[in-house]
């Protein structure tokens, strides 16, 4: 990424966090527990023809280099059919997710749901052991 882009990028960062509240807009982990800021992610991938602009923008918990990449769509493992990955901007959180009874695991209630948290992995073992710390905090998690 060249620098101007990287600026570019860094003048929304105000923008999408607050408009986030300042959570992970996949798995609602709040900016505070980490001890740097989130990350801003294209939802249509640049390579893709995604525009950074304030409606493709995303804050999102996992880095450039983690699982989103330049996907659009996952797996789901219930119908083993491809399905557009959760739009945090287009639909509704609760529509597709809900948290386990433990509040450890995010459940996918829809097939959208479902492909979300396989391709962008948001049950894997690091997510899991810090929400086990985490929950400990009900005021600001989940
Ligand atoms: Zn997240």
């Amino acid at each position: 990424m060249s620098q101007r882009r990287k600026t570019d990028l860094r003048s929304y960062y105000t923008r999408v966090a607050k408009r986030a509240g300042h959570r992970c807009e996949y798995c609602h982990a709040p900016e505070s527990f980490f001890p740097h800021r989130l990350s801003l992610d294209h939802f249509v991938p640049e390579s893709a023809g995604g525009p950074t602009a304030l409606a493709n923008l995303v804050l999102c918990c996992y880095g450039r280099q983690f699982q989103k990449l330049a996907f659009e769509s996952g797996l789901d493992p219930t119908t083993k059919t491809i399905r557009p990955l959760f739009h945090p901007r287009r639909q509704r959180w609760n529509r597709h997710f809900r948290w386990s009874e433990d509040r450890l695991h995010l459940e996918g209630l829809t097939r959208i749901g479902r492909a979300t948290i396989e391709r962008l992995a948001l049950n894997n073992q690091r997510q899991i052991e810090a929400r086990s710390r985490w929950k400990l905090h009900p005021d600001l998690f989940p």
